[in-house]
């Protein structure tokens, strides 16, 4: 084949590939508050959640955050988002559950949390709420399910809601519009490596 006739057959190609997604655009043409869940066992969905916070606050949405489980307040996203103009931001954990190791507090520590959650669930001038973490209340039983999922399906319509945390439970992956597993292939954690600022924390 001369490069003439790759050219052209490319140029063919193309010009299908385009008809193919214009129509998909086309048809895509709703909008509404979208739950997005961000789930698996490898790195990436916090910082996924807060890069989508970064953009919606270049829109000038506002956005809350609230942070479950984790009860640190050193990390780079929150030193750098809280000080934003239009940022809400709650950090509800008191540390990981194996070093509170006591069930009845982490219990009433998430429940004060989620009504904290709850009144942003109810706010239709937050654009987007990020519940970080947010799975691990569900997986130990410290939140009911059944609520947070009732919460969330009654949230203003125009707001966005993303939940991040392992092990999604399929009811939440049902609820949600957008769901991503993030497949853990290799961690730098497990050579040996701490958690470095900027990248992991
Ligand atoms: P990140 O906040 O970096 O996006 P994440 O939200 O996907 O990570 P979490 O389970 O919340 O993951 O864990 C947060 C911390 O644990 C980060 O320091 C991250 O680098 C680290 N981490 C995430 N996944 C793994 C893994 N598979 N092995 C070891 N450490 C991990
Ligand atoms: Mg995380």
């Amino acid at each position: 084949m001369t490069s003439d006739d790759k050219s052209t057959r490319h140029t063919a190609r193309m010009v299908r590939k385009k008809a193919v997604i214009d129509a998909a655009i086309e048809q895509a043409n709703q909008e509404k508050g979208l739950l997005l869940v961000l789930t698996g066992n490898g790195k990436g969905k916090s910082s996924s959640a807060f890069g989508m916070m970064a953009r919606a606050l270049g829109y000038g949405m506002k956005v809350g955050v609230a942070q479950f489980i984790k009860g640190r307040s050193d990390t780079g996203e929150e030193a750098f988002f809280r000080g934003q103009a239009n940022v809400e931001w709650h950090v509800l954990g008191e540390g990981f559950t194996w070093n509170t190791q006591d069930r009845e507090r982490d219990t009433k520590t998430a429940q004060a949390g989620w009504a904290i959650a709850q009144r942003m669930l109810r706010d239709p001038s937050i654009q987007l709420v990020i519940l970080d973490e947010l799975t691990y209340t569900i997986k130990y039983g410290y939140l009911d399910l059944t609520q947070i999922l009732a919460d969330i399906a009654a949230r203003p319509a125009m707001q966005h809601v993303v939940v991040t945390g392992r092990g999604a439970p399929v009811a939440l992956t049902e609820l949600a519009d957008t769901v991503s597993e993030i497949m853990d292939i290799k961690h730098a954690w497990r050579a040996g490596i701490k958690a470095q600022p900027g990248i992991d924390l």
